[in-house]
């Protein structure tokens, strides 16, 4: 038997049925009491409305577009009540969340997803980082504070692995004998992570997720969105940028409004490679992939303000996604061309493997933590049917949005930095395989190739200098 947390009524709408909205059905399912006639799926593509059908899930095939997502949506939403759980690609995330705020309908997504064409539309780079598309929604907030609860970038990453830094925090303060009484608001967070050293976090991800089949040349094969993982694969390389870094790399930019907690790098972020640290691997390299939590983070956890802070962590995703994503990943850029055809890896295909989706945590005096989940495909089909683990760990994330955003339906605009995570967590948790600390003493200065001078920061072991891979 599973919890069920709420009721919700009047008309939930689901936008986008992919990986992750078909794995989000059966939590919706299992863990609300809501009326199954006023569960409609947005989902223009003809692929999944087979599924849809046999499902007896009502749909409407409109791809939603600036010119008419005010139509549809008012169509199908109730003002006042329900749900919209916006899981697609191509839809501004900005634009839908504040409608649903117009009518008064609680929303939740789990990326800033701008309209189709902003990831290659323009040489501009500075417009095309997703401290842009962040910042749009930062300002919304600032703009429009509090009302109607609309919960921003609510996925495993960005979304669970800021959960999973407070987690962190408190495990390494109860480790190095600091109080370890969570604090009551961000100040208080920021402040415990100054205050225990800490000098960054990756965002270190290992999917070692595998099936039987080779990858065919020209398929880019990956556990979750093909065209998101393209898209922001082709964006710059960002990160939150730490007090501590004595070095500032070349091609890189500051950014010049908002919160300017992070710089972006003349690179595609999926080719842009760094040194970093997951359990089950060591040392691996990872891909700085921009990423939503890179910029929340790095914000969040700031001490002091203005354009030159008193303490700031460095922030970045460091992402080694399943074997036959990275060989796509190679082709394409390679290649110079996009693959048309796409795959994702059913949780049916996959013979073994798993996503192992921390927080590394690092700097602090024992040196790094890493803290997160190791889930495997082989558990995740015995807690949720219709995903892989990759889809699971994030479609819990979006359950644990959900119940959080029902039970403070008040909270205006947030990021989950600004949930309460040991609720959101607790909702989350029985999907998550196990939820591990582990400690290293592996700093990006050790394991390179000695033969090779490398010019290193031999004094800040963990600069960026050192993790950036030459
Ligand atoms: P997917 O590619 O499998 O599915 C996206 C769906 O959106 C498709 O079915 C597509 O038909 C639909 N769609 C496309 N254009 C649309 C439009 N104009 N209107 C309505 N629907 C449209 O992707 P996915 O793996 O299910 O991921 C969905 C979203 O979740 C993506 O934005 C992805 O970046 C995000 N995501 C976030 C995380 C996280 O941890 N935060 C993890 C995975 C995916």
């Amino acid at each position: 038997t599973h919890p069920v947390y709420a009721k919700i009524e009047g008309p939930i709408v689901m936008i986008g049925f992919g990986s992750i909205g078909k794995g989000t059905w059966p939590l919706i399912e299992r863990h609300f009491d809501y009326d199954h006639d006023r569960f409609t799926v947005i989902e223009p593509d003809a692929r999944q409305h087979d599924f849809l059908r046999e499902q007896g899930l009502a749909f409407d095939d409109t791809a939603l577009t600036p010119d008419n997502y005010r139509e549809v949506l008012g169509r199908l939403l109730e003002p006042g009540k329900g749900f919209c759980v916006n899981l697609s690609v191509d839809t501004s995330s900005l634009d839908l969340m504040k409608f649903c705020r117009e009518i008064g309908v609680p929303y939740i997504d789990t990326v800033v997803e701008p309209w189709a064409g902003y990831y290659f539309g323009t040489t501009d780079n500075a417009k095309r980082t997703n401290y842009a598309l962040r910042q749009a929604v930062r300002d919304e907030k600032a703009a429009n504070s509090g009302g109607t609860t609309a919960v921003s970038c609510c996925g495993a990453n960005p979304g669970m692995v800021s959960w999973f830094v407070k987690e962190g925090l408190l495990t390494l303060a109860k480790d190095t004998g600091h109080d370890a009484t969570a604090p009551s608001d961000r100040a208080g967070w920021a402040k415990l992570m100054q205050s225990l050293g800490v000098k960054g976090v990756h965002i270190a991800e290992r999917d070692t997720q595998v099936r039987l089949e080779p990858r065919p040349r020209g398929v880019f094969v990956n556990t979750w969105s093909v065209e998101g993982f393209i898209s922001e694969g082709f964006q710059p390389a960002e990160l939150g940028w730490g007090t501590h870094e004595p070095w500032f790399p070349e091609n890189a930019h500051r950014q010049e409004e908002g919160c300017r907690a992070a710089i972006w790098m003349e690179r595609p972020g999926a080719v842009t490679r760094v040194h970093t640290w997951c359990p089950t691997p060591g040392p691996q390299f990872g891909y700085l992939v921009t990423h939503n939590e890179a910029v929340s983070i790095s914000d969040y956890y700031t001490v002091g303000e203005g354009h030159d802070p008193e303490f700031r962590p460095t922030c970045h995703y460091a992402y080694h996604p399943c074997d036959d994503a990275v060989l796509s990943l190679h082709e394409m850029f390679g290649s110079g061309e996009t693959q048309t055809e796409h795959h994702i890896l059913g949780e049916d295909e996959i013979v073994e493997g798993i996503d192992e989706l921390g927080v590394l945590l690092y700097g602090h005096e024992k040196n790094a933590l890493w803290f997160g989940s190791r889930l495997s495909n082989e558990e995740a089909k015995t807690l949720a049917p219709y995903q892989n683990a990759t889809g699971l760990q994030v479609t819990s994330a979006v359950l644990a949005g959900m119940v959080w955003a029902l039970e403070n339906p008040n909270a205006g605009i947030v990021e989950s930095d600004e949930m309460d995570h040991a609720r959101c967590l607790e909702v989350q948790r029985p999907y998550l395989g196990p939820v591990e600390a582990h400690y290293t003493d592996w700093t990006p200065l050790q394991d390179r190739w000695e033969l090779f001078d490398e010019n290193l920061d031999t004094d800040e072991p963990w600069a960026f200098r050192n993790v950036l891979a030459t």
